[in-house]
């Protein structure tokens, strides 16, 4: 299908990009558009202005910063995948990324737009909620740091402002992690993922298609802390979740599916 008409301009600049967003109702920004250029052409969305940020490659990167991994909001799928600094410091975020659809997916799409988007089938999201990650957005007030355990507030909501650009993300180094996906064909969406990475010394676990939002597995968590075995822990699982039925699994199997991939990631770090 076609979009319905909407108005395009590019940014030159962050400051750009967040003055466009506030000279129109209904602005949004464009950045690999593999999320919103299907939904604008379904028609579920409707915008009166496109801000395609696309081409700001200073939003392009990955470095150590002090203690933590500071990445561009831009930085693309592919180049998560196989940077050498997440590679060696924090790996379940490469392995991720490198499991994110196809190819053209990867090429294209970036770790901003897969968080801003708040898919809760989404990838990304789950590996930095359980990462404890910090996002830094910018608005007219100027730049604020955003906890990611504050940042997915429902199904596609987060706690972006309507002129907000999210600009980097920090992870912190970690010496052991997993990400565990199941699908159904290769190259799909997660019938549910499952993260599980050693933070500042304690086991944090989060769950992808596991309800309206990435979710931590707190439950697991405390039984890790408490010493219990990886099976113990991962019964529990499916406490504070409301994992969805639809097409790809029940809401029971995918229940039973998070624990089973929950007991083998804690065995791994
Ligand atoms: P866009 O589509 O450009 O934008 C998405 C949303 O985020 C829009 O609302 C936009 O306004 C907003 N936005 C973008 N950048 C910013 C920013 N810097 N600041 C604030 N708001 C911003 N994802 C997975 O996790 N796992 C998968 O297996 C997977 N498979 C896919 C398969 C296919 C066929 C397709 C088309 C997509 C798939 N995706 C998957 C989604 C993919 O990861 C997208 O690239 C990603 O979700 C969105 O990133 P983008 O850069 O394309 O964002």
């Amino acid at each position: 299908m076609i979009p319905a008409e909407f108005d395009y301009r590019r940014a030159g600049s962050v400051d750009e990009a967040v003055e466009l967003l506030g000279s129109a109702e209904d602005a949004k920004l464009l950045a690999g558009g593999h999320s919103l250029i299907p939904l604008l052409r379904l028609r579920f969305a409707r915008l009166s202005l496109l801000v395609d940020i696309g081409q700001l490659d200073e939003l392009r990167y990955v470095r150590r910063d002090g203690d933590r991994i500071a990445i561009g909001a831009l930085t693309r799928h592919a180049d998560l995948a196989q940077d050498p600094v997440l590679l060696a410091s924090c790996a379940p975020l490469a392995d991720a990324a490198a499991h994110v659809g196809d190819p053209q997916v990867r090429h294209r799409g970036t770790i901003g737009g897969s968080v801003a988007h708040g898919d809760p089938v989404g990838d990304l999201g789950t590996i930095l909620l359980t990462l404890d990650a910090d996002l830094v957005v910018v608005g007219p007030d100027g730049q604020r740091l955003i906890p990611v355990g504050q940042f997915f507030t429902g199904m596609f909501q987060t706690a972006l402002g309507p002129q907000e650009v999210l600009t980097e993300i920090r992870v912190p180094e970690i010496a052991a992690g997993t990400y565990l996906k199941f699908v159904r064909r290769a190259q799909d969406w997660a019938t549910v993922g499952v993260a599980a990475a050693r933070v500042d010394g304690r086991v944090q676990v989060g769950l992808t298609s596991m309800g309206a939002t990435p979710l931590r597995a707190h439950g697991v968590e405390e039984a890790v802390a408490a010493g219990a075995a990886p099976a113990e822990a991962a019964a529990r699982t499916a406490e504070g979740t409301e994992p969805p039925s639809d097409a790809s699994a029940s809401a029971e199997y995918r229940a039973h599916l998070a624990e089973v991939l929950v007991r083998r990631a804690l065995a791994q770090v």
